[in-house]
């Protein structure tokens, strides 16, 4: 039973299955991103991410179908080799918070996105609605 004091671990991954992982602690942040980068890799006009602490992050399975892309500028971009599925950014091995794409968990991982960031790179196509949401005109966490 879910105890607010004990979150349930929260378990994820791919769509292929092969890349696995889990969180045992509370997700620290969560937005939207409109950056380039993000609009490319998703073919989509923003993805939602979240942040949680290196110490409650367990990469399961699959770490070597996990693929990275490092683009010219910014972080690298990590996806499973098999299916595509975007799922980390950054090094969810070493880095003191770990990126991780919101819609990659299994079920409600409880928060909502705070915030908007890059939106001066918001796709045209797509206004960045107007939900109250604290925008960032770039990176939030900079
Ligand atoms: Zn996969
Ligand atoms: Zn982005």
């Amino acid at each position: 039973m879910s105890d607010p004091r004990h979150p349930a671990v929260l378990t994820g991954g791919c769509l292929c299955g092969a890349v696995r992982f889990e969180v045992s602690g509370p997700i620290l942040s969560a937005g939207y991103c409109h950056c380039t980068h993000c609009q490319k890799r998703t073919g989509t006009g923003s993805s939602a991410n979240c942040r949680v602490a290196q110490a409650d992050f367990r990469l399961l399975e699959g770490a070597e179908l996990l693929s990275s892309y490092q683009p010219p500028t910014g972080v690298p971009k990590l996806f499973c080799s098999r299916c595509g599925s975007a799922l980390f950014s950054g090094d969810p091995l070493s880095d003191q918070e770990v990126a991780i794409r919101l819609g990659c968990f299994d079920r409600d991982p409880g928060i909502r996105p705070q915030f908007r960031q890059f939106v001066d790179s918001a796709a045209a196509w797509e206004p960045v609605p107007d939900d109250g949401l604290t925008r960032y005109p770039r990176s939030r966490y900079a």
